[in-house]
């Protein structure tokens, strides 16, 4: 069985119905479905939309599934890697998929870089990765991919899902997380980005060693200086971006 491109199939169909019912709710009409393998959450999806498109990197799986699926019209199969397709094409649409795990992290920073035309996704992905996801201030867990996840969205657990779910099975559990763009996202999103990966490039360090390459004495004067990004609230992010990003606060 093939392993390459994260390749783990669902095969328990209780919980690829709660993943369909999560991304489509009773219907949506149109779903972006990633890494659909033989069509196991696909075949879940397609009675709950009008167009599904499904973006698969493997050949072998992209031959198959045309055929599986000849007689769907609502189904367009797209030989395509995720990370190099333009998804806007095909918006709106709310994104699907039990995710090949060894690119999640890249997966859902593209579904946080699209618009509101994308107001949802449901994504199967490690257990490691939903925790820090979820994680809170203080923890271990909390950092980058928690803070840029929800300044965009709201995220709640959809199930947790273990090894045996899947064939073969991965070696680690799985969560299924939905992701809910927020109606209200803070400006500058693509800069305030980009501070927090900044606070966070050492994790170790404190936040003033962090930022005082790019503002120099300004960082040395945040009150915050002595903390580490991980001890810090997603407002108070905002706040202090807004701060050091102010006219007089440029070098
Ligand atoms: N959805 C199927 C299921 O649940 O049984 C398969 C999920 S499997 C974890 C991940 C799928 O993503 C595989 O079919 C793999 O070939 C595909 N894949 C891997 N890398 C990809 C990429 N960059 N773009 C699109 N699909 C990819």
């Amino acid at each position: 069985m093939p392993r390459r491109l994260g390749q783990h199939f669902l095969i328990r169909d209780s919980i690829l119905e709660r993943l369909a019912l999560a991304a489509c709710g009773g219907h949506t009409p149109r779903v972006i479905e990633i890494g659909p393998g033989r069509g196991a959450l696909t075949r879940h999806l397609l009675p709950r939309t009008d167009e599904l498109h499904a973006l698969e990197l493997d050949a072998a799986f992209v031959s198959y599934l045309q055929d599986k699926f000849a007689a769907e019209p609502k189904l367009r199969v797209h030989a395509a890697d995720v990370l190099a397709t333009d998804l806007t094409q095909w918006g709106p649409a709310v994104l699907a998929g039990n995710l090949p795990y060894y690119i999640t992290s890249p997966i859902i920073e593209r579904f946080l870089a699209l618009d509101r035309r994308f107001p949802a996704a449901v994504f199967l992905m490690q257990w490691e990765v939903a925790q820090r996801i979820l994680a809170e201030p203080g923890s271990r867990d909390y950092g980058y991919l928690t803070v840029a996840a929800r300044l965009v969205c709201d995220i709640e657990l959809v199930c947790k899902v273990p090894p045996e779910a899947f064939r073969p099975p991965p070696k680690v559990d799985s969560a299924a997380l939905r992701f809910v763009r927020r109606q209200e996202i803070p400006s500058g999103l693509p800069e305030l980005m980009r501070f927090v990966s900044r606070c966070f490039a050492h994790k170790r360090k404190t936040l003033r060693n962090n930022l005082r390459p790019y503002y120099g004495a300004r960082a040395d004067r945040l009150q915050e200086g002595r903390l580490r990004a991980e001890q810090l609230s997603i407002p108070e992010f905002i706040r202090l971006h807004a701060q050091l990003d102010s006219a007089e606060g440029k070098l």
